[in-house]
Parts: structure tokens; C-alpha cells; sequence
């Protein structure tokens, strides 16, 4: 995806899929593209999750044991409007049209390859301005300087010996400068791990990067941990 200019869209997904084998092949698929993928067998845990963790994106099956995908469909968009792509098994042309009007961002007719719910994926994402991560040119905050390209970062003129992690949480750090990024979004989009009581992971990570750039959680310079929230980069 470099030659566009942009990362590969890398989005926290819900998939709501009861078919076990189905539910297994597209986690195997998606996250082997990169998204972080949370997994639910029905409607009622999905809506519940959905309430407690928005995902970036849902992938709802239609055909749900526990409560129409329909309906399943009314009550998530009655909670949120987070995009939602239908998995549907029925080519059944006045069904499709019901969830586009029920709020359904698009929809994938099974049997279907994984590029092509992927693609779909990326597309309702960049419809809804999300998770487009502009890469290649350099970011400087402060005295800080990210090159994307060569994986190089300089603090004040002296390079940063950081790991590949390192440098990809400072690099996402730097793109939301100035405003609090939470955890789930760094195991999201650095990680790419589904969020779940993780966040030990980050702290550790943003921990080394502080050693790393001279500086304590009690004095902060750079890096501002928001206590509940996230952790901010800014310049001092
Ligand atoms: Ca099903």
C-alpha cells in the first residue's frame, strides 16, 4: 500500500459469526491482513461488547442463532454507529436492500474470498475517515524528529536507538500529537492486537521509550501519561 501514500488500513474488528469453521478462516484471514480481530457467536454478547468496547468496525453475520441479523442490525445502530459490514448467506436481493436501510454500511455475499471482505472493509473505513495512517514523510514534535522511511528518530540531533516497536509507538504517538491516544488504540494500530487486558504491554513499551528519551513518568518532557485515558506526546 505504500505506493498510494498510505498505510494498510489496520482497524479493531468485531466479527459476530455463530458457523465456528466460517468464524475461524476469516479471523485466520483478517488477521493475517493486519486487523486486530475480537470474535463473538452471537448477537446478544456482540451488543454487549459493542457497548463496553466499540470496535472500529463490525462484521455481522445475518444468520445468528440467537436474534435476527436484522434485528441484531436495528439494535446495534440504536447503540452506535460504528460501521457495519452484513455477512450474508441469502442472495436474496430485498433482504440486502432491508440492511442498507437499516443502517448496514455494505455487505458480503458467502461464499467470498478474504481479499474481498478486506477490501470492503478498507473501503467503508475510508468512507467513515478512519484509520488512514499517512506514512513516508518525517514528523518533528519538539526537538524530536520520526523518518518514517528509514525508520530513524533524533532527539535534539542525536539519534534514538530505538527497537522496531519503539519506534512504531513514538511514530503513532507523533501523528496524534497533542491529543491523549488510549491503549486500546495503541494495541490496535501498534499492536495489532484485540483489546483485552493487555495494557500491561504498553506500559512497559512507553516505559523503555521514557528511559530512552531522558525522561521519568514523575518529570515528563515528551511523553504524558493521562491517568484512565492514554498517553500523549507533546512538546515540552
Ligand atoms: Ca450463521
Amino acid at each position: 500500500m505504500t505506493d498510494t501514500g498510505y498505510r494498510h488500513a489496520v482497524a479493531q474488528l468485531l466479527l459476530v459469526e455463530d458457523d465456528a469453521a466460517i468464524r475461524a478462516a476469516l479471523i485466520r484471514a483478517l488477521t493475517e491482513r493486519g486487523h486486530a480481530v475480537t470474535s463473538m457467536a452471537g448477537a446478544m454478547a456482540a451488543l454487549q461488547h459493542v457497548l463496553e468496547s466499540p470496535p472500529d468496525l463490525i462484521l455481522l453475520d445475518l444468520g445468528l442463532p440467537d436474534l435476527g441479523g436484522y434485528e441484531a442490525l436495528r439494535m446495534m445502530r440504536a447503540v452506535s454507529s460504528i460501521p457495519v459490514v452484513v455477512i450474508t448467506a441469502r442472495d436474496d436481493e430485498s433482504e440486502i436492500i432491508r440492511v442498507l436501510d437499516a443502517g448496514a454500511d455494505d455487505y458480503v455475499i458467502k461464499p467470498f474470498g478474504a481479499g474481498q471482505i478486506d477490501a470492503r472493509i478498507r473501503a467503508v473505513l475510508r468512507r467513515s475517515g478512519q484509520n488512514e495512517v499517512k506514512s513516508g514523510s518525517p514528523l518533528e514534535v519538539g526537538g524530536l524528529r520520526l523518518d518514517p522511511e528509514g525508520h530513524e528518530a533524533t532527539l535534539d540531533g542525536a539519534r534514538l536507538d530505538l527497537s522496531r516497536r519503539e519506534f512504531d509507538l513514538l511514530h503513532y504517538l507523533a501523528l496524534h500529537a497533542g491529543q491523549v491516544v488510549t491503549r486500546r488504540d495503541l494495541l490496535t494500530h501498534v499492536w495489532r492486537m484485540p483489546y483485552g487486558g493487555a495494557d500491561k504491554t504498553v506500559d512497559v513499551h512507553v516505559s523503555w521509550l521514557r528511559r530512552k528519551l531522558g525522561e521519568t513518568a514523575q518529570q515528563p518532557r515528551y511523553l504524558h501519561t493521562v491517568r484512565g485515558v492514554g498517553i500523549k506526546l507533546s512538546a515540552p
